[in-house]
């Protein structure tokens, strides 16, 4: 599960930090010389444009700093926060410890430390929260106020994360299939809000790590064309909320990757269908532009159309009633 990271920048450095490293991202051929070839290679992956927006903090007293950062994944959140403010929140993306780097980019500071224990971040976003509100919401006393860095507890983190809807467009929590088996399972016995979206949350994301892996640049299956993943949706062959617990473990074949530009919509509301693995026209309602749309995709053979898969687009036929097909 995703965890909140609070990061006060308070004082002078933390200030600075923020505006020359995180406003103004890294230039990535800064970091180049600093780290390893598979670094640097994830590095590029993440930030197409090269833009790294990038944070650090020190070992801290008996490397107090250094433990908690060692918890921190892909998909966490870090909220920058000032003034009883929570004034900026962005996606953790990868972490490196890099002494070297962290001294290039930011020196050290009066007790001789630099801030080592670096992390990326990404989809910065700025906003207004009070802090006051945040203890409301993981139920601190009114009066806390955020003193260090520091990483909250699942419970605490699962309530903000649902409070404010935060979910990542491109990190991936790192779910192991154990844990999204645990959460298919988990699904069948409670119905409960909050965790009911916490699960789709892991759901989602578990299915996304398995259609697109580190790759941030993936092919709809429906029209073949590539698109930054964040306009990708892993979507269900088969109705989600209709398949069986097995179905939806059988996640290498029930989900394929579909565009948000039309693809993903017009297969759920069954406007194309799949035959034999060719795209065929469902009529229904339509327009003139989007039967523009839909006339290009007519007759497309699906990319990864398989043995296993056929029987979900099969059922997805079904249930859109093939009788006016054209
Ligand atoms: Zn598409």
């Amino acid at each position: 599960m995703s965890r909140v990271i609070l990061q006060p920048t308070g004082n002078k450095d933390a200030r600075e930090h923020y505006v020359d490293t995180l406003i103004r991202p890294v230039d990535i051929l800064r970091i180049k010389p600093f780290v390893t070839e598979d670094q640097f290679e994830r590095i590029k992956e993440l930030y197409p444009n090269g833009l790294v927006p990038t944070w650090g903090v020190t070992a801290g007293v008996n490397n107090v700093n250094a433990n908690k950062w060692n918890r921190i994944e892909p998909a966490d959140v870090t909220f920058f926060s000032a003034k009883r403010v929570l004034y900026s929140y962005g996606f953790v993306t990868y972490k490196i410890h890099n002494v070297p780097l962290a001294e290039h980019l930011w020196g050290r500071d009066s007790k001789g430390q630099t801030w080592e224990y670096m992390y990326f971040l990404d989809e910065i976003r700025e906003h207004d929260i009070p802090v006051s509100l945040f203890n409301e919401i993981v139920g601190y006393s009114p009066n806390f106020n955020v003193q260090g860095f520091s990483v909250l507890d699942e419970q605490k983190s699962n309530a903000l994360i649902s409070y404010f809807d935060l979910e990542s467009e491109t990190a991936f929590q790192p779910v192991t299939e154990r844990d999204y088996k645990e959460v298919i399972e988990a699904f069948n016995k409670d119905t409960l809000d909050i965790e009911g979206k916490t699960k789709s949350r892991a759901e989602q994301g578990f299915l996304r790590k398995a259609l697109f892996g580190n790759r941030t640049i993936h092919t709809c299956q429906i029209c073949g064309k590539e698109y930054p993943i964040q306009f990708l949706v892993a979507a269900h062959i088969k109705k989600r909320s209709l398949c069986t617990k097995e179905e939806k473990l059988d996640y290498q074949n029930i989900v394929m990757p579909m565009c948000k530009f039309g693809c993903d919509d017009l297969f759920e509301k069954g406007y194309i269908i799949v035959k034999n693995g060719k795209v065929v026209l469902n009529q229904k309602l339509t327009t003139e532009w989007l039967d523009v749309y839909l006339h290009n995709l007519a007759g497309r053979e699906i990319d990864n159309w398989n043995e296993r898969n056929a029987k979900y687009f099969v059922w997805h036929a079904k249930h859109h009633s093939l009788s006016k097909v054209r």
